[in-house]
């Protein structure tokens, strides 16, 4: 009474384990900050939700600006009963930095 196991063929088909491969498309991916949806890194729209990459102010963002620093220009002229060449440049003078305000209040920024 032997008991030989030897020649039943042992099942080797375990070796294949699912190992933690990286996926490579794991690298160069972002998360929409609108959505959370994964896109590449080099995308300017967000194909879930259509968010565009934005850098700096918008148009409308600049015009507002602009216009907010030509207010304060023209107040700045009839408070201080200025001539109208002082009052140009100082028209000029808000809307620069009005603009420059505004620009550098916005990096890069995702908009739907
Ligand atoms: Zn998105």
């Amino acid at each position: 009474m032997t008991t030989d196991q030897s020649g039943s063929g042992g099942d080797k088909r375990s070796e294949s384990v699912s190992l933690p491969m990286k996926d490579p498309e794991m690298s160069g991916i972002q998360l929409c900050p609108v959505c959370h949806g994964k896109m590449r890194q080099t995308a300017e729209i967000c194909p879930h939700c259509g968010a565009e990459k934005h850098f700096g102010a918008t148009h409308w963002e600049m015009i507002r600006f602009t216009l907010g620093g030509l207010v304060l220009g023209i107040l700045f002229t009839v408070v201080t009963r200025a001539g109208w060449a002082v009052g140009a440049v100082a028209c000029a003078a808000c809307v620069t930095i009005a603009f420059i305000v505004g620009q550098s209040r916005h990096g890069h920024r995702w908009l739907k």
